[in-house]
């Protein structure tokens, strides 16, 4: 029983510890690597790998939306897939980001949320953000991404002056992943994060100049780790449903959890 994580970079990804690491926990005999599949491939190749699942990472989630036969949950509305069964030749999409995102905030019950960028991400965030009521403003430093957030309601701004404080600011931007920039700018960031409750960065295993702006402030903050452990986690059940395994959630957890 063959997984993947599906992107271009793949290299660097982590999911292959997270899965394998649970297969060996719970005892099932499965297996999950890395494809990396070139930009211009298409995806329906994908059915030609006898792979029972996969996740989808940049730049394939919304091209594996569009490429799934049926589309499952908040997926539809994000309008983009990181996890797919192959079900009797059918190719069947859901997100874990939006959820694994929430579950790393639902427990500061924020009022409102800054998300900074206007990718995929962004979009998944601000929809598990609107479900929840939680109202969501977007700031991305150009505008032709932020179209994509009309369906959802959302204010957005291409140029920002603050008008009211937010509870979590979100940096779903890669700045200052390989450099040392900041989303945006910082006599713009640091009122606002002064004022927040919680800052959020989806980047992972690096502690960026958003984090260290967050913690000169003493704002209470969090990288991307426990948001990536727990979009697993959910793509893992979602994995074993579909070849009708049960599982021990709680050695699942722990297995995931405890492993990067
Ligand atoms: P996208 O490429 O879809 O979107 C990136 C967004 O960031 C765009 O709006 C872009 O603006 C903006 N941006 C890029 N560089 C800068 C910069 N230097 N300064 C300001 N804005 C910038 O990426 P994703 O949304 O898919 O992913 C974003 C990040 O989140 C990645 O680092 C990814 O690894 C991480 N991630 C982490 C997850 C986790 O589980 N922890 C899950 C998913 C993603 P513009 O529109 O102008 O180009």
């Amino acid at each position: 029983m063959q997984f993947a994580v599906i992107g271009n970079p793949i290299a660097h990804s982590l999911s292959p510890i997270l899965h394998n690491c649970a297969f060996k926990a719970l005892g099932i005999a499965g297996f999950y690597g890395r494809y990396l599949l070139e930009k211009d491939t298409s995806f329906y190749f994908l059915r030609s790998l006898h792979l029972k699942g996969a996740n989808i990472t940049v730049p394939f989630k919304e091209i594996a939306f569009q490429s799934c036969d049926e589309v499952f949950g908040v997926a539809r509305e994000i309008g983009a897939v990181n996890t797919i069964v192959f079900d009797k030749g059918k190719m069947l999409g859901y997100n874990t980001d939006a959820l694994g995102f929430y579950q790393c905030v639902e427990s500061l019950n924020p009022k409102n949320a800054l998300i900074i960028g206007a990718g995929g991400s962004a979009k998944a965030i601000a929809c598990i953000l609107n479900t929840k009521r939680i109202p969501p403003t977007i700031i991305n430093r150009s505008a032709a991404r932020l179209e994509a957030f009309k369906s959802f309601e959302c204010a957005t701004f291409e140029n920002f002056t603050p008008k009211i404080p937010y509870d979590l600011i979100i940096n779903t931007t890669p700045a200052g992943l390989t450099d040392s920039s900041l989303p945006m700018d910082s006599a713009v960031l640091a009122p606002l994060l002064k004022a927040s409750k919680f800052a959020f960065d989806l980047v992972y295993g690096k502690q960026t100049p958003f984090l260290n702006l967050a913690k000169s402030l003493n704002v209470t903050h969090s990288d991307g780790k426990q948001m990536l452990i727990n979009q697993a986690i959910l793509a893992f059940e979602i994995f074993m449903e579909s070849q009708n395994i049960s599982i021990n959630q709680e050695t699942l957890r722990h297995s995931m959890q405890n492993i990067l």
